[in-house]
């Protein structure tokens, strides 16, 4: 069997970053990322593919030029842990053994639990902007509705970005008011949830956008499955069965823990996703065992922005007990939810455990509580470029762990 030090699941934002950060503090240290897909994307740029500010494009790159060059790439699926052993299997049937291992597979996306919505993705007025090669088509369908009927689903949590469905929504809306359709556009957010957003502070600013743009707010309905041809959408509600005909439908698909992190010892009894302490990212079994990203367990919002904190946290916890050591910090929770309230304009959620505000910015700078400019450019701008040359090179601008000194 191959044997590293460190052996990292997953080259999305969180294994690339992790690595990154491992090998900037020791520049010397074997590790291998298990990663089969040729492309990186910046998913959080699909918002803006499906608004037509971003092209597709520019949210993908290459797997090979944000691979760090001290890493192993291992061009292959893991499919089993057996951590027992310090051991993972991958598709291919071989093995690999570590004294580290960091899983950070992602989260599956599950689109074939609404059924019929596999077959009509990309035509007949149905589109997601949670894939790539569909964001386009969001885009395609706003600037053809003239009229009808639009709706916005967002299934159960957890997914990732959970603001991403109303982004969608309220970008759509805005194109539409600009060239005067809106009025001819009956538009729906229908939510499985019971809130349309799940930290209370940022709800004022959402509603102002809602009532603006004439929204009918429907909570507690869950897409389950989706006629193309035929054009209808039918929602479970309280009262039963609802079925309704559409013009455009923007679907988030239901996600879950990847299968092959769910049928692990790794996981977590209910949920699925590695099972980890929520500050120090350590697996609550497996000493030697972290987890971080969208496939973690902590209780934080799904975001790139969680990933930005975490890495560098997974990667001092990581060569502490590399060392023989116990962790030395802990997470505290921050995840981040630009929201796009219209074209130029962000609500900027952030937010720690328990729904605790956590601004980067002063209040005088940026009110992430209130639709501002500056948010806007953080996100079609700055955000961007930090996340390819900074956090995925292992760059901690503000993001620092802290360590704790020992007792
Ligand atoms: P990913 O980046 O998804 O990477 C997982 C990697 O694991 C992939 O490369 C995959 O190929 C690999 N993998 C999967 N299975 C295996 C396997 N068996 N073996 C080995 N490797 C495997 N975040 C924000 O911060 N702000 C936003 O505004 C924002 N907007 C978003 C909008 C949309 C539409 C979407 C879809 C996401 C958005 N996000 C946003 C969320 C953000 O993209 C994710 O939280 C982030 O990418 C999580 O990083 P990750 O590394 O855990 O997962």
């Amino acid at each position: 069997a191959l044997t590293h030090e460190v052996v990292i699941i997953g080259g999305g934002s969180a294994g690339i970053a992790t690595a990154s950060s491992m090998l900037r503090r020791r520049p010397g240290l074997d590790i291998a990322i298990v990663e089969p897909a040729e492309d990186h994307y910046y998913q959080p740029g699909w918002t803006m593919v499906g608004a037509g500010v971003f092209d597709a494009p520019v949210t993908r790159r290459p797997m090979a030029s944000v691979m760090p060059r001290r890493a192993h790439w291992i061009r292959e699926a893991a499919a089993s842990f057996q951590p027992e052993h310090n051991q993972v299997t991958l598709a291919d049937g071989s093995t690999i053994t570590y004294r580290i291992l960091i899983v950070a597979p992602g989260i599956r996306l599950a689109w074939e639990k609404i059924a019929g919505l596999e077959d009509t993705l990309g035509k007949n007025g149905v589109t997601s902007n949670y894939r790539y090669d569909l964001a386009p088509y969001t885009w395609e369908l706003v600037q053809g509705l003239k009229s009808g009927r639009a709706i916005f689903s967002q299934p159960p949590m957890p997914i990732k970005c959970a603001g991403a469905p109303q982004k969608a929504m309220y970008l759509s809306c805005d194109a539409w008011a600009d060239s005067h359709v809106l009025n001819d556009i009956d538009v729906e957010f229908r939510n499985a949830g019971g809130v349309l957003f799940g930290v209370k502070e940022y709800l004022p600013a959402l509603m102002e956008y809602v009532e603006k743009y004439g929204i009918d707010l429907k909570l507690n309905q869950t897409l389950v499955a989706v006629d193309g041809p035929a054009k209808t959408a039918t929602f479970k509600t309280e009262a039963g069965e609802e079925v309704v005909a559409f013009d455009m439908l923007h679907v988030v698909p239901p996600q879950v823990a990847p299968q092959f992190v769910a049928d692990s010892p790794l996981a977590h009894a209910e949920s699925g996703f590695v099972d980890v302490d929520k500050f120090t990212l350590r697996h609550v079994r497996y000493p030697n065992v972290f987890g971080l990203g969208d496939a973690g367990s902590s209780p934080n919002a799904k975001t790139a922005a969680a990933v930005r904190k975490q890495a560098p946290i997974v990667a001092v916890n990581a060569l502490a007990v590399l060392d023989g050591k116990q962790p030395v910090a802990d997470y505290d929770g921050y995840g981040s939810c630009p929201l796009t309230v219209e074209r130029g304009k962000i609500v900027l959620a952030e937010f720690g455990y328990d729904g605790e505000l956590q601004p980067s910015f002063p209040t005088w700078l940026i009110d992430g509580t209130r639709p501002r400019r500056l948010s806007w450019l953080l996100k079609s701008e700055a955000l961007p470029w930090i996340y390819w040359n900074g956090m995925l090179n292992g760059h901690e601008w503000m993001v620092k762990p802290e360590v704790k000194t020992a007792a």
